[in-house]
């Protein structure tokens, strides 16, 4: 359903991703994004006209000071520009963050918040340790994940906003909301599915085969429903 091409920084990428988005354009209508590092203005426009439909941008970090940290060689504000830019060209975008860099919940919260306020789609994902990497951090807890998605998923669908979600030393501990909304969306199961443009699924990006199922790429079945109604219980007072 989307092809999306993940990318480096470097001198020729426009030109290769103009040509190969024409050239897949050329043989199918399947939508094509990009996960992008910031690029200008003009650039994004020539994307466009490639046939390039959506972008992707790896914010990753809930916080300006996070973001420092764990990316050092780039700068939190061309992040931000860029995700305006994208924008304006594309009229929305996605801006991927990871749950699990020593961010508190409210820190998270209130950036999904701000990116839904510039009409752009927060995708969430959790902290994966792999080998190699220089990050000294476990995957963020399930029940604490859990949480956290349910939170993007009410700020992205208009439900509640950051203002409506009660924290406690910056943990969220409440969300104030009717009950039967939240009756309704813990059924469809939705918020804990994978999340970014339509139809991403981004399979096995933060889990391994035999779980924990930190996004699900497919509609939850009634287990892992009730597993994580469970997990979300032991986190929050819902
Ligand atoms: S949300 Fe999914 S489809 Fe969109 S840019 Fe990110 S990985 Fe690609």
């Amino acid at each position: 359903k989307r092809i999306c091409v993940q990318t480096l920084k470097y001198p020729k990428l426009v030109d290769d991703l103009v040509y190969m988005i024409s050239r897949i354009k050329e043989r199918t209508n399947i939508p094509v994004s990009a996960c992008l590092n910031p690029l200008d203005k003009k650039s994004l426009k020539r994307l466009k006209v490639a046939g390039l439909g959506g972008v992707g941008v790896g914010l990753d970090c809930a916080s300006e000071k996070i973001f420092k940290k764990m990316k050092p060689s780039f700068k939190w504000n061309d992040y931000i520009k860029f995700l305006n830019d994208v924008t304006d060209v594309f009229g929305s975008g996605s801006a991927h963050l990871i749950a699990g860099l020593g961010e508190t919940d409210e820190e998270i919260i209130k950036m999904f918040q701000k990116i839904v306020d510039i009409n752009c789609y927060p995708a969430l994902f959790a902290f994966t340790p792999v080998k190699g990497i220089n990050i000294d951090y476990p995957q963020p807890g399930i029940e604490r994940y859990r949480a956290i998605q349910l939170a993007r998923y009410l700020i992205v669908n208009n439900m509640a906003r950051y203002e409506d979600m009660v924290f406690e030393n910056g943990k969220l501990s409440s969300i104030n909301i009717l009950s039967s909304v939240l009756e309704d969306v813990l059924k469809n199961g939705k918020p804990f599915q994978t999340s970014g443009c339509p139809d991403c699924n981004r399979p096995f990006y933060n889990e391994k085969p035999g779980g924990i199922m930190y996004n699900y790429p497919y509609p939850l079945k009634k287990d892992e429903m009730k597993n994580v109604k469970d997990e979300l219980k032991r986190y929050l007072r819902i």
